[in-house]
């Protein structure tokens, strides 16, 4: 018997602000404009005191469970990130199939939304029988390239990078070895092992939810919907974007900004976890003093620190500004603004002074530009970032994407100017801030009742509702 009137969804949501922060975006769609009730499971490991403050701020409507501390000491320290989180929610599986267990006792669960990396517990919806969509936090181009790992491995032997043809995937930009996901950089690694394993687990799900909107991927959602990647549906029921704009401004980039040109400023940040080089730092520093133009660089200590041995952790050393060439914060100190580590990024893409960004290509990042109609240069590090990319780059036409130089990977400040003078004031910045604001508009459409987006979820939501009057 059901004693909630409201029909009842599980998420759950793997580890990382970047993952937790959409999924409780759809979670309070769901609940707010859908009639649902929720309850979010998130894991207790890798969890920071930001994740806690976060989930503990949830409104009543949305119940959070946590799922219990569970061991990875057995890993090689030097076991990567996405290595990791696949391990722990593969280890998870017992104690969600307990959790989802009684909530469906006391509340039946008309709906269970794992995250991306979490395929391996479809096998527990199914058991009770649960509909279960997986939630992509990402875009529809991942998505089509993870339904067709599985195939390309069983069809390929060489690396991935020495391929001799870019991958042609219906309604996506050709992509190249070299720019595929991260994990597939090496397929005799570890890491490849789990990804090719967790793409081979969302051939499992019901569904797709995706953090993206039809505008940003008409041609790839197009072919969705035509059935080219599969008989599973997927719906583009984003952008969700971070709201929150009560961060604090440490270092004072807002009154900075104020007292800027409109759309003058180029925002650099690298999102959360990337770092540079030391020599790259350096780079761009020149190349950003070559560009003239205005900056708010938002400086983290460089990647190869400890192997250069000169960064202890104490004194005024523990600044990353103190890798800056000599004398840059004096010369440029009429045009630029540098902080340490961290800065408001929603609220400074807000402000009518920001007129470019440069990322790392991080998919939260990118909507939030979106959001904020700011054309961008991506720059990817690791991860998807590569495929967003050429998504961003080649496809959709609103960043520029800067060459690099070296056998080792650095872009040169020549080119660091190059493609800021180029975004800031040339002619292929200007039809990206013009496509820019085009998306923008689209995506608050997207959204608003009626739109795209909306139509999408309501879909899915109807199906469930209507699933549970069926069974009740
Ligand atoms: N962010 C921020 N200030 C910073 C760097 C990052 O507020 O100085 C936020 C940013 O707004 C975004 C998130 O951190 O919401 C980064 O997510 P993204 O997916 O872009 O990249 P990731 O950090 O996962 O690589």
């Amino acid at each position: 018997q059901n004693r909630n009137p409201q029909p009842h969804i599980a998420f759950l949501s793997s580890p990382g602000m970047g993952h937790i922060i959409p999924m409780v975006e759809l979670v309070k769609r769901f609940v707010d404009q859908h009639g649902f009730s929720a309850t979010l499971l998130t894991f207790s490991n890798f969890s920071s005191p930001t994740q806690s403050d976060f989930l503990a701020s949830l409104p009543p409507c949305i119940s959070s469970v946590s799922i219990p501390l569970i061991s990875l000491d057995d890993l090689p320290p030097n076991s990567n990130i996405e290595t990791r989180i696949c391990v722990l929610t593969h280890r998870s599986v017992p104690h969600v199939r307990s959790v989802l267990q009684s909530l469906h006792k006391s509340n039946k669960l008309v709906a269970f939304v794992p995250d991306f990396f979490c395929p391996d517990t479809i096998p527990i919806a199914k058991e009770l029988s649960i509909p279960h969509f997986l939630f992509v936090t990402t875009n529809l181009a991942f998505l089509a390239f993870m339904l067709h790992l599985p195939h390309l491995d069983e069809t390929t032997t060489c690396q991935y990078h020495d391929l001799p043809e870019p991958l042609h995937l219906p309604g996506c930009v050709p992509l190249w070895g070299k720019d595929f996901i991260d994990p597939a950089r090496d397929r005799t690694s570890e890491v490849y092992k789990w990804i090719l394993r967790l793409a081979k687990g969302y051939g499992n799900a019901e569904g797709f939810l995706l953090n993206s909107f039809e505008n940003m991927e008409p041609e790839t959602a197009k072919a969705f919907r035509d059935g080219k990647h599969g008989p599973q549906p997927a719906y583009a029921v984003g952008p969700f974007v971070r709201s929150d704009m009560g961060e604090a401004d440490e270092f004072g980039c807002l009154p900075w900004l104020d007292k800027q040109p409109d759309s003058s400023v180029l925002f650099i940040s690298f999102g959360s976890g990337g770092t540079l080089r030391i020599e790259q730092i350096r780079e761009i520093a020149f190349g950003l003093e070559e560009s003239g133009q205005r900056f708010l660089w938002v400086v983290r200590t460089p990647s190869d620190t400890e192997k250069n041995g000169t960064f202890f952790g104490l004194g005024k050393q523990d600044s990353p500004i103190s890798y800056l060439p000599e004398g840059f914060i004096e010369r440029t100190k009429e045009v630029g603004m540098v902080v340490p580590s961290w800065a408001p990024q929603v609220k400074i893409l807000n402000h009518k002074a920001t007129g470019g960004f440069l990322l790392h290509g991080g998919w939260n990042s990118t909507l939030e530009s979106v959001s904020h109609g700011v054309p961008m240069i991506s720059w990817p590090l690791y991860a998807e970032q590569h495929m967003n990319t050429v998504l961003l780059s080649e496809g959709i036409g609103i960043a520029l994407r800067p060459k690099e130089s070296h056998e080792d990977g650095i872009v040169e400040r020549g080119e660091v100017a190059r493609v800021i003078r180029d975004l800031m004031e040339g002619v292929n910045g200007k039809r990206m801030r013009s496509k820019v604001k085009e998306l923008q508009e689209a995506a608050s459409s997207a959204l608003a009742v009626g739109g795209a987006s909306y139509q999408a979820l309501e879909e899915v939501a109807n199906k469930w509702k209507k699933n549970a009057l069926v069974s009740e």
